[in-house]
């Protein structure tokens, strides 16, 4: 019997909604057998989310969603399987946070040069985690009235070339991956059809990331159309790299992205959860 696995998911740790607890809960209603946790550049959720699926049939991969610039461009390396408690990876992922914060502070500077006072307090206040996303800014500008939607923001205020854009430099693209495999986790690159990349630049990030240790890319992804997942199948194995399977859910208010709700990966494509051992929560936490 095939699993139904959702290996991309993000709680109120980053810039989900829900709880870690809540987030295992909904996986466990929607049928999802294997659910990885993978917020932004914190492990923070995974302990609590490892307490809710303790008692469960859902198998919990603890991970993360590490931000990477890679030639100018802000690109996502999942890490999958990692030991949350690693230095490595934690200090690694603390100076991400650092950036963050700074940025986040900054991001509201910029928003009251154009008019928008409050921004940061706003999004502050919106984070149910110590984490301060770009979404949680747009959520705030939705509220404020100054968009329709959060997709609205990001175009109209957050995005480069908008008042509210603060360029900057994430991990490097080796570093991510070092930092993942280091914890004792895969590097999965997220969602590639979403970047703004020509195929042979694309292919470009793909070769670098398979020479510095990656495993593998979502193929199958909440952002992805049809057509993407088998351009992305025949890109995985063009690199010998492994295929993934994540819905990107980000909570309920989101009603076109539901968890465990994705197709199967093509048949051509080696699962990135291929070696991975069935065991039960208990055994590994
Ligand atoms: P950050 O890591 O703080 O820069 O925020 C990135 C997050 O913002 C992504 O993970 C998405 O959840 C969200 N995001 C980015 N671009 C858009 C967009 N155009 N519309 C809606 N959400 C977006
Ligand atoms: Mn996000
Ligand atoms: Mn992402
Ligand atoms: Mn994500």
């Amino acid at each position: 019997m095939s699993l139904n696995y959702d290996l991309h998911t993000h709680s109120a740790a980053s810039d989900g909604t829900l709880t870690p607890a809540e987030l295992v809960q909904r996986a466990m209603a929607a049928g999802v057998d294997v659910l990885a946790l993978t917020d932004h550049d914190t492990t923070e959720g995974i302990a609590e989310a490892r307490v809710a699926a303790r008692k469960t049939a859902l198998r919990l991969i603890p991970g993360v969603e590490i931000s990477v610039t890679w030639q100018r461009l802000t690109v996502h390396v999942l890490g999958l399987g990692v030991d949350p408690e690693n230095r490595g990876l934690l200090d690694g992922l603390a100076g991400l946070r650092k950036f963050r914060d700074w940025r986040a502070e900054e991001i509201g500077r910029r928003l009251a040069r154009a008019g928008i006072v409050g921004g940061f307090e706003g999004a502050k206040e919106l984070a149910r985690g110590p984490l301060i996303s770009r979404t949680h800014f747009a959520r705030y500008l939705v509220a404020k009235g100054h968009a329709s939607d959060v997709r609205g923001v990001f175009s109209r205020f957050l995005v480069n070339g908008k008042p509210g854009h603060v360029p900057g430099d994430w991990a490097k693209l080796d570093q991510a991956v070092g930092w993942i495999r280091g914890a004792g986790g895969k590097a999965v690159v997220a969602h590639p059809a979403r970047y703004p990349l020509s195929r042979s630049k694309l292919r470009r990030l793909l070769m670098e990331f398979a020479e510095c240790g990656g495993n593998g890319i979502e193929v199958i992804s909440g952002s992805h159309s049809r057509d993407d997942f088998f351009v992305m199948a025949r890109h995985a194995r063009d690199f010998g790299l492994q295929g993934s399977v994540g819905s990107d859910y980000h909570g309920p208010e989101n009603p076109w992205i539901e968890l465990g709700r994705l197709p199967a990966l093509p048949d051509c494509c080696e699962p990135i959860w291929r070696d991975w051992h069935e065991r039960r929560n208990e055994a590994s936490a």
